[in-house]
């Protein structure tokens, strides 16, 4: 890519469901002349409707859905960038905000800030993502831009400034005053493709003067030259002003609110100006990896901030996979440096070496070949075999965008096919999404024989589940959802066992002395293994099935025979036989040698505990804080303002179960939540016991 960086943009749009995202990527596409016929996009409501929202996506093969397509606006290039609307799929999210650099914020005018835009915005804050605000469907009855502006200040804490106003509002929607250049926008023709400027109309001109008064005194806060002007009643030019506006967006010190009706077709190619005019690019935000040379395991990673230019090496990270009827596709968002085809690049976490076969850039309705893209660009690549989340260099150096946190999977269900025929495509989907998701993990429960599928939460599973249906027309019993608990030692335990066997034929013999503990600093470390056997009490070709051993053990620990993490073990004695010693009695003896010691270790029972955000009008704050605090729940803060209040709080996912249902019926259907992992921690003395009891009871029912 040869082009300007200041005029790239990779944007996202992200929107409560039904605000209007999906009309106005349409409108979008159509006005940078990506697509060349409107279609409507009716309402997912509604039989007949839906159908043809299906053959509308259908038509268009790779689009508006894809997870990236490239358009011009004027001179700029733009990236629109899918964020998908789901908290539950963290490490989506998670993603999709690590690449891009800007967002727009769609608002329904009627409806306004709802609770999908809280948890998104909530998300985008954590990734410092600048964002404008465009309050949409003006046309409809009760548009208030005003109160959607004022409740993106009190509800999401920005501090929105209307750089437009509405001319007329619901039927009688015409057009936008822009405050800045105080000037009358009217978008004619069928699609409002033709833009007509003109005077304010006389009605508005006070009120848009002493707007764009109100918008400069905001600025007047970054910028010291307009501070004075402002306060000397002077003229501050619409250029000085956007200098100010862009650098305070940048910054996430201000929110510039843009008013229109996507489907009306006005205001759209106004919000595109705003895009180009407020949004950074590429090179105005800062990227860092982490560097694998130079980091030392356990310790604070070191990070270097990636150069936004063409001639450095190579960075460049896979974003999201997608299978398409051309095959399988990676989108590549490429940091540093310069992609070419035919070039080898390295997949940095499979240490693989491939050659680029192909190189395309996704426009709404076709792809186009080519040879080079570089930094601060957006590409997809084709016959490049990797998981989502993988970094790319040229080789030359070893740094890995994978910082993005991979939280621990805290739910889990027993899920198989409904009948033997899908086995194939069973597989073949959990496959695919596995590779999509690192969050998303399958195992198989060598006792029941069952598949288990573990996530975020149970709707990250639910979504699973259902796309198994629809795109790989598999139908699926699955079990009920289960808490992922885990075991962890709390003290050393020694370890000092002889195993024997001597029953006539070949004997068994072995002994293993030494001990486990609690690992310091363990993170998600499941265990560590050392071997300090000195003169060879235990020869070191048995060494591996001590090893073997111990792993068997640790994967059920004796408590509710949850996964043990978190141990040391160390082998510093033992004895052996010279004939009756063997793999297979140094593996038994480390198994029976570690449920011998494990109680003394002091176990305990550890389970996930869940970061919960509780929001809705105040007069519920005591109900909803009741709701938390029944649950086991701690609250670590609220606030509250404008007759909204929000609690920050940490509850343990198993008490989670239901909350949706009772926190609706607690406050009338109006508060929300949202919840993401935060943490393990032990569980409360009296649940462990009940906990084991319950264990011990089912296991014996099971053993009958
Ligand atoms: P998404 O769920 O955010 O992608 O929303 P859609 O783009 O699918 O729009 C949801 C519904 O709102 C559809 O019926 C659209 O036709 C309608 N809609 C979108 N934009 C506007 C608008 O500006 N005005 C009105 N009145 N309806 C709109």
């Amino acid at each position: 890519m040869n082009k300007d960086l200041s005029l790239v943009r990779n944007i996202g749009i992200s929107a409560h469901i039904d605000s209007g995202k999906t009309t106005l990527t349409e409108r979008i596409l159509f006005y940078t002349g990506r697509i060349h016929k409107i279609e409507e996009v009716k309402g997912k409501s509604g039989v007949g409707a839906t159908m043809d929202h299906m053959d509308l996506e259908r038509e268009k093969g790779i689009t508006i859905q894809s997870a990236a397509t490239f358009c011009q606006w004027k001179e700029y290039w733009i990236n629109l960038i899918d964020t998908p609307g789901h908290v539950d799929f963290t490490i989506e999210v998670e993603r999709s905000l690590r690449v891009l650099d800007g967002a727009i914020l769609v608002l329904c005018s009627v409806a306004g800030v709802q609770s999908q835009s809280i948890t998104v915005d909530r998300q985008m804050r954590r990734y410092r993502v600048p964002r404008l605000a465009f309050v949409n469907k003006m046309d409809r009855s009760g548009a208030n831009p005003y109160r959607v502006c004022q409740q993106l200040r009190e509800k999401l804490n920005h501090n929105a400034w209307l750089v437009q106003i509405p001319i007329g509002a619901e039927d009688h929607f015409r057009g936008v005053v822009d405050l800045l250049t105080q000037k009358a926008f009217y978008f004619d023709g069928p699609n409002g493709e033709s833009i007509r400027e003109e005077e304010i109309p006389a009605e508005l001109a006070e009120e848009a003067k002493s707007r764009r008064t109100e918008l400069i005194g905001a600025l007047a806060d970054f910028d010291d030259a307009i501070a004075e002007k402002f306060l000397a009643d002077e003229f501050v030019s619409t250029e000085d002003a956007k200098k100010v506006l862009r650098r305070a967006v940048i910054e996430l010190k201000i929110t510039p609110v843009f008013v229109g009706s996507a489907f009306k077709n006005k205001g759209v190619q106004l919000l595109l100006d705003g895009v180009s005019s407020y949004l950074p690019a590429p090179d105005e935000v800062e990227n860092d990896a982490l560097d694998l040379v130079n980091s030392v395991e356990g310790k604070e990673p070191v990070r270097v901030v990636l150069k936004s230019v063409e001639d450095a090496p190579l960075v460049m990270l896979a974003f999201k996979l997608d299978e398409t009827r051309y095959g399988q596709l990676t989108f590549m968002r490429i940091y540093q440096g310069t992609l070419k085809r035919g070039e080898s690049i390295t997949n940095i976490n499979s240490d693989r070496r491939l050659k680029v076969p192909r190189i395309v850039r996704l426009h709404a309705d076709e792809m186009e070949d080519i040879d080079s893209a570089s930094a601060g660009d957006i590409v997809s690549l084709f016959g490049v075999d990797c998981a989502s989340g993988d970094t790319f260099t040229d080789g030359t150096v070893r740094l890995s965008l994978n910082s993005i946190y991979v939280p621990n999977a805290v739910i889990s269900l027993a899920i198989a096919p409904k009948d033997k025929a899908s086995q194939t495509s069973f597989s073949k989907a959990l496959n695919k999404f596995t590779k999509e998701d690192p969050t998303f993990r399958v195992s198989r429960d060598e006792e029941s024989g069952e598949t288990i599928i573990a996530g975020m939460g149970e709707l990250h599973l639910e979504i699973y589940v259902e796309r198994m249906k629809r795109e790989f027309g598999c139908e699926t019993i699955v079990g009920k959802p289960q808490v992922n608990f885990r075991e962890t030692l709390t003290q050393r335990a020694e370890i000092n066992y002889t195993h024997k066997k001597q029953s006539g034929g070949a004997g068994q013999f072995a002994r293993i002395c030494g001990y486990m503990e609690p690992l310091a600093d363990a993170g998600d470390k499941v265990y560590e293994f050392h071997d300090e056997t000195v003169g060879g009490s235990i020869p070191r070709n048995f060494i591996p099935a001590c090893e073997k051993g111990f792993v068997e053990q640790i994967k059920k620990g004796l408590l509710i025979g949850a996964p043990v993490v978190g141990t040391k073990i160390v082998v510093n004695d033992g004895l052996h036989h010279a004939v009756d010693s063997n793999e297979m009695a140094f593996k038994t003896c480390a198994m029976t040698g570690f449920r011998e010691a494990y109680a003394s270790g002091k176990p305990v029972i550890m389970e996930p505990i869940m970061k919960v955000g509780v929001e809705g009008p105040e007069e519920f704050q005591g109900t909803m804080m009741g709701l938390v605090n029944q649950r086991r729940g701690m609250i670590v803060g609220s606030s509250g303002n404008g007759g909204y209040c929000q609690i920050e709080s940490e509850v343990p996912l198993t008490e989670m179960f239901g909350f949706s249902t009772d926190l609706r019926s607690g406050t009338q259907g109006k508060g929300e939540f949202s919840m993401e992992f935060a943490k393990y921690s032990p569980v409360p003395r009296a649940v462990q016991e009940d906990m084991i009891k319950k264990y011990k009871e089912k296991r014996a029912a099971e053993n009958k």
